[in-house]
């Protein structure tokens, strides 16, 4: 299901993503849409929709892609960052494609909206 998001379409590289890492479990892209100088997105290869649909068959991709955001965070210079993963509509989340959003640059006020 989650193969038909734009996520599922960039990880097939049907449209372009301006990519900054990638391995055999993931995918990290710039935001198009960035709420802060350094704004990134990592994703699984494996389609997961949400958070709230992830299983104990997912504990150990669920690690790496944390680790993965911090690597990623790193890699863009930041000492502070926040790492965000919103599950559900009311939640704010719009792609149904599991994300982590790796968001710094810049003072983030807490709490978020
Ligand atoms: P969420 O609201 O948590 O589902 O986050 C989805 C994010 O995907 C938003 O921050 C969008 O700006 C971003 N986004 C949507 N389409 C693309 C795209 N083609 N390339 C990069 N980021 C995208």
């Amino acid at each position: 299901m989650s193969q038909d998001t734009i996520f599922g379409r960039i990880l097939r590289g049907e449209i372009p993503c301006d990519q900054v890492y990638a391995d055999e479990h993931c995918l990290a892209f710039r935001d198009v849409t960035p709420q802060a100088p350094v704004h990134v997105l990592v994703i699984p290869r494996q389609p997961i929709a949400q958070l709230a649909d992830a299983t104990e068959a997912h504990e150990a991709l669920l690690g790496h892609l944390l680790l993965v955001a911090a690597r990623v965070a790193k890699q863009e210079g930041l000492e502070s960052f926040r790492t965000v993963i919103n599950s559900g509509a009311d939640a704010g989340q719009t792609v149904f494609h599991l994300h982590v959003h790796v968001i710094g640059g810049r003072p983030l006020a807490w709490p978020p909206g």
